[in-house]
């Protein structure tokens, strides 16, 4: 692909010593780039001088998560709705875009499945058009209720196809199987991560997730909301690991899919307890119904990452904790 012929560079300071760098030598789209993973995505290629498209719908992402990136001379921002098709020369396409809470995926279910299925589609289809390497951002989901635990690849999960979760879950399986079809019909080069829980600076306080429910309910001194008897399992990836993995499969040669996760399993009790202990070991827990078809067990074997990428997680939950409430103090106003 043709690259730039050189930088427009406006006006003076830090901007100037952007156009003394070495010109990027790929251009990046991130479909959800203004979200939780995506917007730590930018910083990092960002940070690598790269050149990077952000695309983004905001239905649960915000410009806030890019801002600092706004008017750099290497950084785009278009709002779009990936079920629509777009035209644009990339040479790698990280498609992250979809809701990734409960909370929202379920908001509307129709538009979830439209996003993963038509939004992956329009996706490879570009990456086919330009010869772009495409990335897909899957899910543990893919797994369902799992029947077998701990859960390697080669598990080909239990997921009910008509429950509440399955325009999610569905959704995912579908858009693997959609960049299989494409790799073995067209040649497209594509990449498929099964990411496990993450968290981390950047999740919004709205978002409905376990970690980030539990931190604002702490922070602002109200009872934690536990769905079911809280013994339920998930295993908690610190954000800056994920991103760090799925770098390493892009730029890597393994197509996956590939469980991308920390596999430090605890009970949801377990990150309840942790929570209260860190900022007020006081406060009640409130036992709520669990959600139907709620996956009772969830733990990733990280073997292949650790051979093919040479990627596991470094940061335990306890050290994730910190920079993750600190994050919700700051947004929350409490600082
Ligand atoms: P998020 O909700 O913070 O980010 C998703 C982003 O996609 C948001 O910015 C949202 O506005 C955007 N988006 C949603 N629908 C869109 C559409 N139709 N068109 C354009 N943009 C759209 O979620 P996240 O945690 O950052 O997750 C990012 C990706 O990683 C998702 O694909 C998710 O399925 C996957 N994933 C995340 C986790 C996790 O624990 N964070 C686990 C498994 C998989
Ligand atoms: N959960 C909970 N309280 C909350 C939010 C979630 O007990 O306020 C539970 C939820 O039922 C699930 C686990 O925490 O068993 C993880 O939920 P989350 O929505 O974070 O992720 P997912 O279920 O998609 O793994």
């Amino acid at each position: 692909m043709l690259r730039r012929p050189g930088w427009l560079v406006l006006g003076s300071g830090w901007w100037e010593k952007v156009e003394s760098m070495a010109p990027p030598s790929l251009r990046h789209l991130v479909t959800g780039g203004a979200g939780f993973v995506g917007s730590t995505l930018v910083d990092r290629l960002m940070e690598a001088g790269e050149e990077v498209i952000c695309l983004d719908n905001y239905f649960t992402g915000c410009k806030a998560n890019v801002a600092r990136w706004i008017g750099h001379p290497h950084f785009e921002l278009i709002r779009h709705d990936v079920t629509e098709p777009i035209r644009l020369e990339v040479d790698r396409i990280w498609h992250l875009a979809c809701p990734a809470s409960p909370r929202h995926y379920q908001s509307n279910p129709i538009k979830t499945a439209k996003t993963s299925f038509l939004g992956t589609y329009n996706m490879l289809g570009l990456a086919s058009r330009v010869g772009a390497r495409l990335l897909l951002a899957s899910t543990s989901e893919v797994y369902g209720d799992p029947e077998v635990h701990p859960q390697p690849e080669s598990y080909r999960g239990s997921v009910n196809p008509i429950g509440i979760r399955s325009c999610y879950d569905e959704g995912k399986r579908i858009a693997e199987a959609l960049c299989f079809d494409y790799m073995r019909m067209h040649g497209t080069e594509i990449r498929v991560a099964r990411i496990f829980n993450t968290y981390g600076p950047r999740m919004a306080p709205d978002d409905g997730r376990v970690v980030s429910n539990f931190i604002v309910q702490a922070l602002r001194g109200q009872p934690l909301t536990l769905y079911g008897d809280g013994s339920q399992t998930r295993s908690f990836c610190y954000v800056d690991d994920l991103v760090e993995g799925l770098i390493r499969l892009m730029n890597g040669n393994h197509t996956g899919p590939i469980n991308i996760g920390n596999p430090g399993e605890f009970t949801i009790l377990q990150l309840a307890e942790q929570v209260l202990q860190r900022i007020n070991p006081e406060l009640p827990l409130t036992y709520l119904p669990l959600p139907q078809d709620d996956p009772l067990q969830r733990q990733p074997v990280i073997d292949l990452a650790r051979a093919e990428l040479g990627w596991e997680p470094q940061v335990t939950l306890e050290q994730g904790l910190g920079p993750t409430i600190a994050h919700f103090r700051s947004v929350l106003g409490l600082e």
